[in-house]
């Protein structure tokens, strides 16, 4: 892949691969990934997984260490080995210092003691996701909207926004979701390096603000009544 390419409005739904042996915390899992929009293969051992792994390009890794056929630490070494920078989240029933180097010395991006708090693995995805993001260098367009992922510049046909970290930090939530329903839930979730609770109606201002902003960019920033919002293209509103 060209790390330089945009990533454009076809690459919106997000691709996660989970290697699991435990159904019922695999199970749970990606329910709770599904509900948030995105496709989440899923994979009890590390011979299938990794037929998968080399055939789709996926956003995250969420792997297991202790798998039936094989060490889930030796899958990671053989990936980086070959230069697969997947993003890799672990998954570890051992919670000391040793096992946590070792993980990240084998190239996880991060890690996460069993057993773990949804909400807390949901936090660790989101950040793991947008570093890697920013670190491709990637940009997402939609419409002559354009979101540097990196500098997180935001800009119209060149002309650079002039957005609050907290607009920038709304658009940005619906940019990565662009095509999808974002709940207001999703967006405070985004926004949760923040210390004060942001409120439903905080929420509506800053959208109320980022359509103004918006006016020429050629985007469709709907409200969908009782539950968030929706970016796309305006051509593909119409
Ligand atoms: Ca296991």
């Amino acid at each position: 892949m060209d790390c330089a390419a945009p990533i454009r409005a076809e690459d919106a739904n997000v691709r996660f691969l989970l290697i699991e042996d435990d159904a019922q915390i695999a199970d749970s899992l990606a329910r709770a990934l599904r509900a948030g929009g995105d496709r989440v293969d899923v994979y009890g051992t590390c011979r299938d997984a990794e037929q998968a792994l080399r055939s789709v390009e996926y956003a995250l890794l969420i792997l297991d260490l202790g798998l039936p056929d094989r060490d889930g630490a030796n899958l990671l070494r053989d990936l980086r080995a070959r230069n697969d920078h997947t993003p890799v989240l672990v998954l570890t029933a051992r919670d000391e210092l040793d096992e946590r180097v070792r993980v990240l010395d084998l190239g996880a991006d991060d890690y996460l003691s069993k057993p773990f708090d949804l909400a807390e693995l949901q936090a660790r995805i989101r950040a793991v996701t947008r570093r890697a993001l920013a670190r491709s260098g990637g940009e997402i367009a939609v419409g002559k909207l354009r979101l540097d992922l990196a500098s997180r510049h935001a800009d119209v046909e060149g002309n650079i926004l002039e957005l609050s970290p907290r607009e920038l930090g709304v658009l940005e939530v619906l940019l990565l979701r662009r095509g999808r329903v974002v709940s207001k839930q999703q967006i405070q979730e985004h926004l949760c390096d923040w210390s004060e609770e942001l409120t439903d109606g905080a929420i509506e201002l800053y959208v109320h603000r980022l359509r103004k902003k918006l006016k020429s960019a050629d985007v469709d920033l709907r409200t969908v009544r009782g539950f968030g919002y929706l970016l796309r293209d305006s051509a593909a509103a119409a």
